[in-house]
């Protein structure tokens, strides 16, 4: 752990939730140290666009100094939405707000990144993967790691995702499946190599759905288009469909019949992929997710809100790190800190969990609806 003066403040989890809350902590002279499983920054694909949202991520950067850099970096326009018809590919609605910054989009790489550069070297041991915690009875903790050493901390804030190590030590709950697969795809250099798909799907985000199924597809960074296949079918659905995930030329060929009648430019999006596909089944906490308060420890993040990916969780993750963070600074000890912390992010993140999962119906109808 930091050995500077005052509580022993660890974080697991290098995302971007842990990595607001370090930040914030950080700026304000507060030692604080992060776990992160994961050998270094870019030991694994960090994955698609965020939209970043005023009132949530948005402040978060803003309480890290980090507003202007981000502005710097996100892309404006990225908020074009266009919801097409899957008959005919033609536009059903558009939407491209005029360039203000009300969400713009950024690279998660990139966000990543800039928290990362923001805090003071060693802040963040890499490759070091917490297995678990033990109350030490005082109100203090002590982390496992996996391999075999121990370190103690005054604060664990489990910042640790979706299928925490930290989270059985506040609450019974796992993640259930949700209903929903996401099949992902993605396109290099589009601009130039697959001009059309780039025409099609613009500078934000474009949506086809039918009553049981979806496609999108978002604008990154340097020219690559990200898409997603989204269907309701049971967790298991590739072993009762025959189909090896590890063979791309077996998943094209189901979703092209799954995806039969839509328009040829919008099956597009699944005939050639660059890299294949990546098979990402939806998993949410129930809703609400609480728990009583225990000193010494909280989470943060998916790790207390797993809730389906329809925009809010990097960014609310980044709220709760932040807002953690300050309620650290502004309270006299850690306990009355927390438990500020908690009587607000608990509600907000029970209402945003509903949301999404009516955001989730909405996108790929339940089949009894
Ligand atoms: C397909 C998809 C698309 C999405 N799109 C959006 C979007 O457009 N907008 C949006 O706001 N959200 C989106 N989300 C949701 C968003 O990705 C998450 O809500 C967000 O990443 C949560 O951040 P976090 O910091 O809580 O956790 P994570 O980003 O999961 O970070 C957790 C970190 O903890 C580390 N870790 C895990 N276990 C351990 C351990 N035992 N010890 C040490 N370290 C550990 C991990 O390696 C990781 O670095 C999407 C999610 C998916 C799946």
């Amino acid at each position: 752990m930091n050995s500077a003066p005052g509580p022993r403040i660890a974080v697991v989890g290098a995302g971007l939730g842990g990595l607001a809350c370090a930040r914030v902590l950080q700026l304000h002279g507060r030692a604080v140290t992060v776990f992160e499983r994961e050998a270094s920054a870019d030991a694994r694909p960090q994955g698609g666009s965020l939209d970043i949202h005023a009132g949530t991520g948005q402040t978060a950067l803003r309480a890290a100094c980090l507003l202007d850099r981000f502005r710097a970096l996100a892309r404006p326009e990225g908020q074009e939405w266009r919801l097409l018809d899957p008959a005919t590919g033609s536009a059903l609605s558009f939407d491209a707000p005029v360039h203000d910054d009300d969400s713009p989009e950024i690279d998660r790489s990139q966000l990543r990144g800039l928290l990362l550069d923001s805090l003071a070297d060693g802040t963040v041991r890499w490759g070091r993967a917490v297995m678990g915690v033990t109350p030490l009875g005082d109100g203090t903790w002590r982390l496992q790691l996996d391999d075999g050493t121990a370190e103690d901390a005054d604060l664990v804030v489990g910042a640790d995702g979706a299928w925490s190590r930290i989270r059985p030590a506040l609450s019974d709950a796992a993640p259930g499946y949700a209903g929903v697969h996401f099949v992902e795809t993605g396109f290099d250099d589009c601009d130039t190599r697959r001009p059309a798909l780039a025409r099609l799907v613009g500078n934000g985000t474009l949506l086809a759905k039918d009553d049981s199924k979806a496609l999108l597809a978002q604008r990154n960074g340097n020219g690559h288009i990200r898409a997603y296949a989204a269907f309701r079918a049971p967790q298991d659905w590739q072993r009762a469909a025959g189909v090896d995930l590890d063979d791309p030329a077996a998943v094209r060929a189901h979703l092209l019949k799954m995806f039969d009648g839509w328009d040829e430019s919008l099956l597009g999006l699944l005939r050639y992929p660059d890299g294949g596909f990546a098979h990402r089944p939806l998993f949410v906490l129930p809703t609400p997710h609480t728990w009583e308060h225990v000193p010494g420890i909280t989470l943060l993040g998916d790790a207390a809100h797993l809730m389906p990916p329809v925009g809010l969780g990097a960014n609310l993750a980044m709220l709760d790190g932040a807002e953690l963070a300050r309620a650290l600074i502004a309270e006299p000890g850690i306990d009355d800190a927390v438990r500020a912390y908690e009587n607000v992010m608990l509600p907000r993140s029970a209402q945003a969990a509903q949301d999404c999962a009516k955001a989730l119906d909405d996108l790929v109808p339940p089949t009894d609806s």
